[in-house]
């Protein structure tokens, strides 16, 4: 019990020494101190004070002689105040896919190393296939066009190994290391103009904007499986 009179005063003189800093500083109270001076050193309910001299008094005392420092909310050390800020302003996630055609024709290793030496880190990865509906929920902005029904039987003829990946732009820089959609337009060197056949069988998705990336990555991965 006399261990929490201490307690509960100490942090009544802290609280009310921030209060007159605050004051200091700011000109404005911070609105504490409602109640009336006297009240705010004594405990609730009871009239115990600090006898005068003894050690809880002079705790006291010295608590308001020497106000605690500001107290700081976050604690970064060096390395990972630099990783968060690296990881928030710096870094960007996309989403990919290698397409059933190309882990048809084994192109799944080259396509990865491609990706991984145009510097992008890839966050989860996983084989899968999935139904003609998942991809159809998966495209549904091209639901209206006419090449809908060939692209979500496509999509679901065969595994694929959907991915999310990470780098400083990553969303513009996948695109461009994909190439343009249809193959016979790509880029020399890009992953479309290397190991697709056709505008329709393109080796590889990548998201297109933020908000479809956030969309597709919530569409294939959990929270829980990306680091
Ligand atoms: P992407 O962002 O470059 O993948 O291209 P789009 O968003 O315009 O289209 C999505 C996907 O639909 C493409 O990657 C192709 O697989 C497919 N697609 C687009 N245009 C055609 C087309 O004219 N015919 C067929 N069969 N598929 C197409």
């Amino acid at each position: 019990m006399k261990a929490l009179r201490l307690l509960i005063a100490v942090e009544q003189a802290r609280d009310k020494e921030e209060q007159r800093q605050h004051e200091r500083q700011f000109g404005v109270s911070l609105g504490m101190d409602a109640e009336p001076e006297d009240s705010i050193d004594e405990p609730r309910g009871t009239s115990d004070e600090p006898d005068p001299g003894s050690f809880t008094h002079r705790f006291v005392l010295d608590v308001r002689a020497h106000p605690p420092l500001p107290r700081p909310t976050v604690h970064y050390t060096e390395d990972s105040a630099l990783f968060a800020l690296r990881r928030e302003i710096l870094s960007q996630r996309t989403f990919s896919i290698v397409k059933p055609d190309a882990v048809r024709k084994g192109h799944t290793g080259a396509i990865l190393a491609q990706i991984e030496k145009a510097g992008f880190k890839i966050v989860s990865i996983k084989r899968m296939s999935i139904s003609k509906a998942q991809a159809e929920g998966f495209y549904y902005v091209h639901a209206a066009r006419p090449f809908f029904r060939e692209l979500t039987e496509f999509m679901s003829s065969g595994p694929i190994f959907p991915m999310v990946l990470e780098k400083d732009n990553a969303i513009a820089d996948l695109r461009k290391l994909m190439g343009a959609t249809n193959p016979a337009q790509a880029e020399e060197g890009t992953i479309r103009k290397k190991f697709a056949a056709s505008i329709g069988e393109n080796a590889i998705h990548g998201s297109d904007a933020e908000e479809t990336a956030a969309f597709e990555i919530g569409y294939f991965f959990a929270g829980i499986e990306l680091k």
